[in-house]
């Protein structure tokens, strides 16, 4: 069912796990997102691709990475948030990294909580056409378009950077600036973009921070974004120990070709790489 191009092994000691949470009930427009774990696992079959990343580095070899699963998602967000944090403290006591396979976007909220019980300052990454900043959306505080504020709120990260932002609404826009964070904005996007930050690193990886043109298969389309590879060169250039990432809101009922699902394919895998090259580094 899933092995990244062969990467995925049997081992109850890992170095890197792969854990799905499929669920889209925060979701503000259209179900759909809660297929992501099985789209994107589904397509990163070793029949398509294989194990190594863009550096040459093998995912089989000089690592051990796992796939855990899904994540139980029935109950209330709550009761999701709780299964959530047990799920990254269990996968943290391993000293391994998680990478999560979303789902919406509410679900970066206890990811980031569970992260920042082991690494604080934790520092995000966070790409997306959106800054999810919202204090609600539809009278809902954990909605997807709320993560960050809620992250922000409880000061879980010192360096929120947010980058792909094209759809910014004035009380986000003002929600930045009192939390201080900083943003990339699409409009001001110029090539090589090479961040840097100081402490561990978390990437929260949205698929509509990409072009609709490369990853249609998202619930909000919004023109003008990244292209697949300008993202992956900011994943490749960034200067930080990466040490957990999720990738959230591919909706597969919009992604015939599997083509935003395999996009998410090759963020996992270099995102992957990152976390092996800063566990080498160490
Ligand atoms: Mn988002
Ligand atoms: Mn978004």
């Amino acid at each position: 069912m899933t092995d990244f191009g062969g990467a995925i092994r049997q081992s109850t000691e890992y170095e890197i796990a792969i854990l799905g949470i499929p669920y889209d009930a925060k979701s503000s427009f259209m179900r759909g997102a809660a297929h992501g774990p099985y789209a994107i696992r589904h397509t990163s079959s070793s029949l398509m691709g294989n194990e190594f990343t863009e550096s040459g580095l093998s995912l089989e070899a000089e690592t051990v990475m796992v796939d855990l699963g899904d994540v139980d998602v029935s109950g209330d967000f709550d009761r999701l948030s709780d299964r959530i944090l047990e799920a990254i403290r269990a996968i943290l006591k391993k000293n391994a990294a998680p990478i999560v396979l979303g789902g919406d976007h509410s679900i970066t909220y206890p990811l980031v909580k569970a992260m920042a019980e082991k690494y604080r300052p934790l520092d995000i990454l966070h790409f997306d056409a959106h800054p999810d900043l919202y204090d609600s959306l539809y009278e809902d505080r954990y909605s997807h378009g709320c993560c960050f504020a809620r992250i922000m709120e409880d000061g879980l990260v010192q360096n929120l950077v947010q980058v792909g932002i094209r759809a910014a609404s004035k009380p986000q826009r003002l929600n930045a600036a009192k939390y201080g964070t900083r943003w990339v904005e699409m409009k001001d996007v110029r090539d090589p973009l090479v961040l840097e930050f100081r402490n561990p690193l978390y990437i929260s990886f949205d698929m509509d921070a990409l072009d609709p043109a490369f990853a249609p298969g998202v619930s909000h389309l919004e023109a003008g974004g990244l292209t697949s590879r300008q993202a992956l060169s900011i994943i490749q250039s960034v200067k930080a120990r990466v040490v957990g990432a999720d990738v959230v809101e591919l909706n597969p009922t919009r992604d015939p070709l599997s083509i935003t699902a395999a996009a998410a394919v090759k963020v996992v895998k270099e995102v992957a790489g990152r976390i092996v090259e800063g566990r080498k580094s160490k």
